[in-house]
């Protein structure tokens, strides 16, 4: 087993953390997916309003990846297709049928499994819809299934706030991760399997299965600072990855016949009322998920992390890829002279409030305290970086357009964790510059 210890990184001392209790959540009345949310696809529909479509129908395809289809995680009628500009495709929504239908594929058996070859399996795993579960570093797309990977990363747990934990989503179904990671070993000539970094005694239905452990703070688990602190060639840099919880899924579509469905999310943050695990359905309304547990006021709804995640309108619905929500208060009140409060209260990285002498848990909110301003070069983001990036002047670099220099500065190194938008004191969100500045060069690159 290979452990690895990272010194840089954050844990963010927040109240609102989710318990381990999980509820099942009755069914929906709609669901819907989010084709914007996910990275790098241009959507190219299959479905239109008023069809009816079944659990498992192809509602639309990668325009550059026909082969990469996404299926409908519902049956019943295609209510709305919300566009934005350039007639992106933000959202598809289903109304449920009271018995919905599903599309049916052969099921594969555990022995199956072995009969079948790397280049069918792909095929099937590509007509199931579960291919793009499965991606690839440095750039977070799809993964390219006309390569073979030198490795597969399996990840459960990187210390961001508030995300499912494998302890309850893998809770009894140990044959079925096993089953998962076997689909896995056909694609790749290693699956690693990352152990959870916060819970490591919880999570029993990982036991026999891990090889590499990492200890640290945020983001240590995280597939690219896995890499990054491991790697011993640059062609790993090329590495795919996969979340715990959607090797269940991949695993479970294939041995039912059925796409799956089933997610275990979480909602958790200051302004939830009941913080918990609740067992649903990909695609739920934030709004089905939060009733009567949210408090009253202005509440932010992210969804996917405090730290990677984005605000979502409470109408919206959760994207393919997240299984995350935190509700924070907004605050947008300005707090006069707030510079003279001690600040016991406010979780800060920096020595700036009282706050800081104590590592409990502390209320968060959305204010921002100041506007953005000029970088005053204090170094704090390339503290925290868990991949030795300097941020402050890799920005600057991309900011200048210096494509060579920002990619001496490791800019495909970064793992996107957000820290350094977090704790920047200047309020300049460093880490969506460079994230940005990644997928230009992306595709640039074809
Ligand atoms: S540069 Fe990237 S990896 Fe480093 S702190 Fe910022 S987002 Fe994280
Ligand atoms: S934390 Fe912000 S202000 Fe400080 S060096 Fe980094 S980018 Fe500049």
């Amino acid at each position: 087993m290979i452990s690895v210890t990272i010194k840089k990184g954050y844990d963010l001392n927040i109240e609102g953390k989710p318990s381990s209790d999980s509820e099942d959540l009755p069914k929906p009345e709609y669901v819907a997916v989010l084709p914007e949310k996910i990275p790098f696809i241009i959507p190219r529909l299959s479905a239109e309003k008023g069809d009816k479509v079944k659990i498992g129908s192809v509602l639309f395809e990668d325009k550059r990846h026909p082969e990469v289809k996404f299926l409908s995680p519902g049956g019943g009628e295609i209510t709305d297709m919300e566009f934005g500009p350039r007639r992106i495709v933000k959202a598809i929504v289903i109304r449920l049928d009271e018995t919905e239908s599903f599309e049916t594929f052969d099921s594969i058996s555990e022995s199956g499994l072995e009969k079948i070859g790397r280049e069918e399996l792909l095929q099937i795993l590509l007509g199931r819809g579960v291919w793009q579960f499965i991606r690839e570093l440095p750039f977070r797309d799809i993964a390219r299934h006309d390569k073979i990977p030198p490795a597969i990363f399996v990840t459960s747990d990187d210390g961001e706030p508030f995300q499912p934990d494998p302890a309850v989503y893998l809770k009894g179904k140990k044959e079925l991760f096993e089953f998962g990671i076997r689909i896995l070993s056909k694609l790749a000539k290693t699956v690693h399997v990352v152990g959870a970094v916060r819970r490591p005694a919880t999570t029993e239905e990982l036991d026999g299965l891990i090889t590499h452990t990492c200890k640290g703070p945020y983001p240590a688990g995280d597939a690219g600072v896995m890499i990054y602190h491991t790697k011993t060639a640059s062609s790993e840099n090329r590495s795919w990855y996969i979340c715990a919880q959607d090797v269940l899924t991949i695993a479970q579509s294939l041995k039912s016949g059925v796409y799956s469905v089933e997610r275990v999310m979480v909602l958790a943050g200051s302004a939830s009322i009941e913080r918990k695990h609740i067992r649903t359905r990909a695609g739920v309304p934030l709004e089905h998920l939060v009733r009567g547990r949210v408090k009253t006021g202005d509440v932010r709804y992210v969804v996917g992390g405090i730290f990677r995640g984005y605000t979502a309108p409470k109408e919206s619905y959760m994207g393919f890829y997240e299984t995350s929500l935190t509700l924070l208060p907004e605050s947008r009140e300005p707090q006069p002279f707030g510079f003279l409060s001690p600040g016991f209260t406010k979780p800060t990285y920096f020595r700036t409030f009282l706050s800081a002498l104590s590592r409990s848990d502390l209320a968060m909110d959305c204010n921002l305290h100041g506007d953005v301003r000029a970088c005053i070069n204090c170094g704090s983001c390339a503290q925290v970086c868990p991949v030795d990036i300097l941020p402050q002047f890799a920005f600057k670099c991309v900011l200048a357009d210096e494509v060579e220099e920002f990619l001496e500065q490791g800019l495909l190194d970064c793992a996107e964790c957000g820290l350094c938008t977090y704790l920047c004191p200047s309020k300049i969100e460093v880490c969506k510059i460079l994230r940005d500045a990644k997928a230009k060069y992306y595709k640039e690159q074809g």
